[in-house]
């Protein structure tokens, strides 16, 4: 028996090349649920929006039969748990400088660079949080409802998919959390913290913030600067 598969727009990141664009054939025994021989064929369910059996709109829970024409369509922009007022991500161990850019654009963005696979799983779907990951395999995990595979390799290209696939721009809140650990930032006067700024620093600036967690100062010296190109550079519309 066979069925026929057309992957539509960026679900075709995830073909070979000779795959891309083109009804895929496939042969099967039996009657084999649709989300395994998607999954098969290398695409994640969590990018997938919508499925369609000989034009009739079916779940994953379909199964294939013969001569079935299945076409299968991408998330035109990334989902977002509507429970939350602001989406919250957990980064795969290899995006620590994207969990960094994302703090600093004001997503909560949970990482450590030794999760196992299991935890990156179990914390996304029990917190609702999107998992961002370059491993397309970790993506297939049948209880996680959002997660999106990371196309670009470098950091701050990363930075500007991600925001421009999930539209981060118009809600960041640059420097609420901490770039280190994730944790809030607190306003705190100068007075306070004087001993553990250089002293340079205390006669220029007079307005800190510090991370509630691991208590690192932040003010908006050349680092500040330095962070506010980079925002720039994410979001243009910032400019
Ligand atoms: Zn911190």
């Amino acid at each position: 028996m066979n069925a026929k598969f057309l992957f539509i727009g960026s679900l075709n990141d995830f073909l070979n090349y000779k795959q891309k664009g083109k009804t895929l054939e496939v042969t099967f025994s039996g009657n084999p649920g649709i989300k395994d021989i998607i999954e098969s064929l290398g695409v994640p369910h969590v990018e997938i929006q919508l499925i369609k059996v000989n034009s009739i709109p079916v779940d994953f829970s379909y199964h294939i039969r013969n001569t079935d024409k299945v076409e299968i369509f991408p998330f035109s922009s990334g989902v977002v748990p509507s429970e939350k007022d602001r989406p919250s991500f957990i980064l795969d161990v290899h995006l620590g400088k994207l969990a960094r850019y994302l703090r600093m654009m004001g997503f909560d963005s949970m990482y450590r660079n030794d999760f196992s696979d299991p935890e990156l799983v179990t914390l996304s779907c029990k917190e609702n949080r999107i998992l961002l990951t370059r491993d397309i395999g970790i993506l297939k995990h049948g209880c996680l409802r959002y997660g999106y595979w990371v196309r670009a390799t470098v950091a701050l290209e990363q930075a500007k998919e991600v925001a421009s696939h999930y539209n981060l721009c118009t809600s960041v809140l640059p420097f609420s959390l901490c770039m280190e650990c994730n944790s809030s930032l607190l306003k705190v006067n100068k007075s306070q913290i004087e001993e553990k700024i250089p002293p340079l620093t205390r006669k220029y600036y007079d307005s800190y913030s510090q991370c509630v967690n691991c208590h690192k100062i932040y003010w908006q010296g050349s680092h500040f600067e330095r962070m506010n190109n980079l925002l720039k550079q994410i979001c243009p519309q910032l400019n």
